[in-house]
């Protein structure tokens, strides 16, 4: 893909990327539940999201995530490619793959607005890794739901967060428990999540 096509700029056609997932415009008959709305801080780039509780959310404490947020560490949340409708500038967005420093569009890669340069999401190939702070949360509830379930890449935090989540020290479920997480303890956490998870998806209140 050329820089141009890359940019949103190509002189012929629709760019493939446009007609896609996560870009792809969703039409007023599409039957898209806009239950969040959420925007870069300029408002140029806007989203809509269906999904009432994010697949997983965490706190990332890895060096990059600190770099790229200017912050001690990142919280993102999982969702489908198609639980998200852009509603504006979504093709004034930019790219950045990290693995080799490149501003092409390919998968994964970091997105960001254009003009306000706000963090948007994390493309992977088949999720989007976004940031709860850009969505206008209306209340309690909806900011419980994309409440943060663990911590990753600990081990590099630039500070302790003793909220008895779940620590790894490097990505969940693959690497070492740290510190305030007895394993025990975890092991009953999840148990006890997955099972209410379950519950509220038998009720149909996990869409
Ligand atoms: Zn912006
Ligand atoms: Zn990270």
């Amino acid at each position: 893909m050329d820089k141009d096509q890359a940019r949103g700029k190509e002189t012929e056609g629709m760019s493939e990327w446009k007609q896609r997932p996560p870009y792809r415009i969703h039409e007023s008959n599409d039957n898209f539940d806009a239950r969040y709305e959420a925007s870069c801080h300029c408002g140029k780039v806007k989203y809509q999201l269906s999904r009432e509780e994010p697949l997983d959310s965490k706190l990332c404490h890895c060096t990059t995530c600190q770099t790229q947020h200017a912050a001690p560490f990142q919280w993102a949340a999982i969702f489908h490619k198609e639980d998200i409708s852009f509603t504006n500038g979504h093709h004034d967005l930019e790219w950045y793959d990290p693995t080799d420093k490149s501003i092409e569009h390919k998968l994964p890669c970091k997105v960001r607005c254009s003009f306000c340069h706000s963090p948007i999401m994390d493309e992977g190939r088949n999720m989007i890794l976004l940031f709860p702070s850009l969505v206008h949360f209306k209340n309690d509830q909806d900011k419980a739901n994309f409440k943060p379930r663990c911590h990753m890449f600990y081990g590099q935090r630039v500070m302790d967060i003793p909220d008895g989540l779940p620590k790894w020290s490097g990505l969940n479920n693959e690497s070492d428990l740290i510190e305030d997480s007895p394993p025990e303890l975890v092991k009953q956490t999840e148990r006890k999540r997955e099972e209410e998870r379950a519950k509220r998806f038998e009720k149909g209140e996990n869409k």
